[in-house]
């Protein structure tokens, strides 16, 4: 049996239909969902992911304001910045795009954003927030891989998740993200011995690493849910996720495809968190 693929495109696709209507709605009571989007250096694939958000904002009507700055930028004229687009009206939500250059401390930058613009949801207090459960703004990535679980209709609570990967912005949150369905998760890691005999257990596999084709059809247990978060280039220049797909697919219920997986998904969550930065910050 070949396995179901889940289409981010697509579901990405309804999501931004719906929230085209809302920000419609905003704007005719005065409101237009804006984000500020901060680019440092010029690293091609940030680039290309930035050209990406505005492009999506546009299509569901959120203005978009990018900041470029040169490599070399200091660190307190990026601060700067953040200040000043944190008292901004008109802005609802700040993106800076990560990764930024070793001289300036990501954490720093991270936690200069006001956490209730902070649509990355990156923010310690919106971490914590996720945590124990309160109302945040949920980390992109790890929600949209939610969505396309639960786009599938089956159920989360009880199932063995197993995520690959621990980084703080997918795979330590999307593990929170499924346990708050109440699925029990199982973390792993580089310095996880045995791999497959953890991941065979699965019954929804989410794997962000960022290495082409590390979970094969032995990682997978018949008719698993398999969600492929990895993106990886290839020498011909090819998007592939870390699931060796083709293989995979004929074992797994339900697949993701990189391209055209999560990818979009995130996206889709970064724009229902500028909707909603939005909507919570004229009602105050
Ligand atoms: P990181 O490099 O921050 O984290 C990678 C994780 O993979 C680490 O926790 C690492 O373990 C673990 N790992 C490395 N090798 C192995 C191995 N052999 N077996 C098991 N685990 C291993 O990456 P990110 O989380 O930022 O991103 C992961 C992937 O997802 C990348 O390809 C990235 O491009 C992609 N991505 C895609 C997005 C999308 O929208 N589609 C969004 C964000 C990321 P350890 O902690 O021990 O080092």
């Amino acid at each position: 049996m070949t396995a179901q693929i889940i289409s981010g495109t697509e579901l990405a696709k309804t999501i931004r239909t719906n929230l085209a209507d809302q920000a419609a709605r905003l704007k005719a009571d005065g409101i237009e969902p804006g984000l500020a989007v901060i680019l440092v250096g010029d690293d091609p694939a940030s680039h290309s992911y930035v050209k990406g958000k505005q492009k999506a904002c546009a299509e569901v009507g959120i203005r978009s304001f990018l900041y470029t700055f040169p490599v070399t930028i200091e660190e307190e004229t990026l601060l700067e910045k953040i200040h000043e687009l944190n008292a901004d009206p008109a802005v609802h939500g700040i993106l800076v795009q990560l990764p930024l250059p070793e001289h300036i401390r990501e954490w720093s930058v991270i936690e200069t954003i006001a956490p209730e613009k902070d649509v990355d949801g990156f923010h310690p207090i919106n971490v914590g927030k996720m945590m124990i459960g309160q109302r945040a703004f949920l980390p992109c990535t790890p929600h949209g891989v939610l969505a396309m679980v639960k786009s599938v209709g089956i159920e989360i609570a009880g199932k063995h998740v197993v995520v690959v990967g621990r980084s703080n912005i997918v795979g330590k949150p999307v593990g929170q993200l499924f346990l708050r369905e109440h699925a029990t998760v199982t973390y792993t890691h580089s310095k996880t011995p045995d791999l497959a005999a953890i991941t065979r257990q699965a019954d929804i596999l989410i794997v962000a690493v960022g290495k082409a084709r590390l979970i094969g059809p032995d990682h997978v247990k018949p008719g698993a849910v398999v969600i492929d978060v990895g993106v990886n280039r290839l020498e011909n220049g090819k998007l592939c996720g870390d699931v060796d797909f083709d293989a995979v697919k004929e074992v797994a219920g339900y697949i993701t495809p990189v391209p055209g997986g999560v990818g979009p998904m995130t996206i889709t969550m970064l724009l229902h968190n500028t909707i909603e930065a939005a909507r919570q910050l004229a009602a105050k």
